[in-house]
């Protein structure tokens, strides 16, 4: 991508009534547009990085999860939620049909899930079975001031499991737990991130969240050295020792946390509302159980930003950074473009790196100075910085910089491709 014609520009100050860091640095190197507290727009790269995201849940849903993408609606009617009770949730969003009907936006999918899971499930032989949805959910939020952290809209990933039994549930939570785990190792959390047992409601005795440790999070978890599981806040109560490993409570470790994911035994909670059952082997008719399981794509990009970067930007893990290699070009002075041989080296390696699969932003900007080039790298935060520049091409070769390493290398093409663990 070339940076010149990029949709989105860097800015040197956030916006002024935003004081969450990861919005504010998202903002600034032009990641997302904010309309209001909660509400974003994603930019081309704060798009790839989403995706990127995306990418790392879906493929542990499927292959290691084995559940089956859908995508379900946002509007949903009314009548479901007075199934299930929940139509005074204070965060839901109403509105109306023009024809008549009341309608609320989705904040979650349980209403919708399971008549839907009951006009395909009757038998046995139709479970276990998984459906997860990558879509847009919507929380009527009183306070958002959290950027990426809580949204009013936001993209979430909810998986639904059903089950013929609390045996084959617990096997498949426990797989769910292994798969989340792995996820936020992928994308880049994994040093940060905790299981936490947290009060599973009236379904069950707990339920349990991911909590990414940082100064940010809207959370206090109690962290166990010992097993590496947390406890929050609001279960602590009574409780004397670690749930895991019997630690006594007092030698746990007070911590601010974001809620990143959380996964969720329903029991027959909603099949039970619903009516959703099954015929088992001798004919005799069962509830469905069901679990829920949900991370928000927009809370895991917060976090991350939150966790990766200094005082100069976005440090962006490379499994999700939206670019693998920034390449910049710091023209000769007083040459014509087509005289320039900085222009001809910096095209023919962006094109070498294209051929290679390797993703390159080429800032081939000629308004900027090398100064200016260098801050809205460190900004934008993409893991290599390669420089051409009039000293590299008389040396035959390029300035290559980690985004988190302090200082730069002359190397040539081969090499750099070799620290890229690229194929020859
Ligand atoms: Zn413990």
């Amino acid at each position: 991508m070339r940076q010149s014609i990029l949709f989105g520009k860097t800015l040197r100050k956030g916006p002024k009534d935003e004081i969450s860091k990861n919005a504010n640095l998202l903002v600034r190197g032009g990641f997302v547009a904010k309309e209001i507290a909660g509400i974003y727009s994603f930019l081309p790269l704060g798009l790839r990085v989403l995706d990127k995201i995306a990418r790392i849940i879906r493929g542990e849903m499927n292959d290691v999860l084995g559940a089956q993408e859908i995508l379900m609606p946002a509007l949903h009617p009314i009548e479901n939620y007075q199934k299930t009770g929940r139509e005074k949730i204070d965060v839901l969003f109403h509105t109306e049909l023009a024809s008549g009907g009341k309608l609320v936006l989705g904040q979650s999918h349980e209403e919708i899930v399971v008549p839907l899971a009951k006009h395909f499930i009757s038998s046995y032989r139709d479970l276990p079975l998984g459906l997860y949805q990558i879509q847009t959910k919507f929380r009527n939020e009183l306070r958002a001031k959290s950027g990426m952290l809580r949204g009013r809209e936001f993209m979430m990933k909810d998986l639904y499991s059903f089950h013929a039994d609390e045996n084959d549930f617990e096997k498949y939570y426990e797989r769910a737990k292994i798969a989340y785990k792995d996820i936020f190792e992928k994308a880049g959390l994994g040093g940060q991130t905790y299981l936490t047992f947290a009060s599973g409601g009236t379904f069950s005795k707990y339920s349990h969240e991911f909590q990414t440790i940082t100064e940010a999070g809207e959370d206090t978890i109690y962290l166990c050295k010992e097993c590496k599981i947390a406890i929050n806040d609001e279960i602590i109560g009574e409780q004397k020792n670690c749930p895991q490993c019997n630690a006594p409570i007092a030698k746990l470790l007070q911590e601010k946390a974001i809620e990143v994911g959380n996964i969720f035994p329903l029991k027959t909670r909603f099949s039970d509302a619903f009516g959703l059952s099954y015929i088992d082997k001798s004919g005799q008719t069962h509830p469905v159980v069901m679990g829920c399981y949900g991370i928000g794509l927009g809370r895991v990009l917060g976090a991350i930003v939150e966790v990766h970067n200094d005082k100069n930007g976005i440090i962006w893990p490379e499994s999700v950074a939206p670019y693998k290699v920034h390449l910049i070009e710091l023209r000769t002075k007083n040459l014509e473009l087509s005289d320039d041989p900085v222009r001809g080296a910096a095209e023919k390696l962006y094109n070498h790196l294209l051929a290679k699969g390797i993703e390159v932003l080429y800032d081939d900007r000629d308004d900027k100075t090398a100064g200016e080039k260098f801050t809205d790298a460190d900004l934008i935060g993409i893991p290599w910085r390669v420089v051409i520049s009039e000293k590299t091409v008389q040396r035959n070769a390029i300035e290559v910089k980690k985004r988190d390493s302090p200082g730069s290398e002359l190397m040539s093409v081969v090499s750099f491709l070799q620290n890229l663990k690229v194929k020859m």
